[in-house]
């Protein structure tokens, strides 16, 4: 389903006064492609990202999904949000965050339990997203035995466990070098389009970003045009 952030503002509380940290943004981001959202640091892209996500709820604007009602605005309850979250969107972000004493197979099982699923179906489809990023002979390692582009593939099968139809991604290869993070848009970009979710990756490096569809560009909150390369 596509994901539409149709004139989301997110205005923080800044002292006496106040940030303005998204400004009316618009954007589409259609179903099983990725766009990439650029900008420099305090720029906002990671506020759109919680927006977008039902994370941090918009001071104006709407989220939805597809052309169905939308499912985040400013009167979205917590819990509400919540389950959204768990049902149709996956996240990954610069860390892994990956629980140190479970193995790359259960990081997954467990968002799928709670995500509901039914046992008998949790591992069928962990191991088969542990094989799409390319661990299949690694399901049982632990995080502290994998190396850190490994770790971040278990966070990538792990936002597609429950066949989610956003993901949601914040600098994912801020700690990698530059081959393994071209590797990792590479993945997050196939995988999206093979089980069809919209994908939103939020990058501070262009040189890594060939396989992306779209590329957006906010500057002090607000979309504007590809700027001049720097
Ligand atoms: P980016 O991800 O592009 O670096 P952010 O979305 O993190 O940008 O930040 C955008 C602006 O909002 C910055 O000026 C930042 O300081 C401010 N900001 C971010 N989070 C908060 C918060 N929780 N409370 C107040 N201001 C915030
Ligand atoms: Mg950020």
């Amino acid at each position: 389903m596509d994901l539409r952030i149709e004139n989301v503002t997110l205005v923080y509380p800044d002292g006496d006064t106040t940030l303005t940290a998204v400004d009316d943004v618009s954007l589409t981001v259609p179903s099983g492609t990725t766009t990439a959202l650029l900008g420099p640091s305090g720029s906002g892209k990671s506020s759109l990202l919680a927006v977008a996500g039902g994370l941090t709820p918009p001071t104006s604007g709407t989220v939805s999904f597809g052309d169905g009602p939308p499912v985040f605005t400013t009167t979205t309850t917590r819990d509400a949000a919540t389950a959204v979250r768990l049902e149709r969107i996956g996240f990954v972000f610069q860390q892994p965050q990956l629980i140190p004493s479970l193995t790359a197979l259960e990081q997954l099982e467990l968002l799928a339990h709670l995500r509901g699923h039914r046992p008998s179906s949790v591992r069928d489809r962990s191991l088969e997203m542990l094989d799409a990023v390319g661990l299949g002979p690694w399901v049982h390692k632990r995080p502290g035995t994998l190396s850190g582009g490994q770790r971040q593939r278990v966070a990538i099968a792990r936002a597609f466990v429950g066949d989610p139809d956003v993901l949601l991604v914040d600098e994912p290869t801020s700690a990698l070098d530059h081959e393994r993070g071209v590797e990792i848009i590479e993945l997050v970009t196939s995988l999206g389009r093979r089980f069809d979710a919209a994908t939103l990756l939020v990058s501070h490096d262009e040189s890594t970003l060939g396989a992306v569809d779209a590329t957006a560009y906010l500057l002090d909150g607000r979309l504007v045009a590809r700027p001049a390369a720097a």
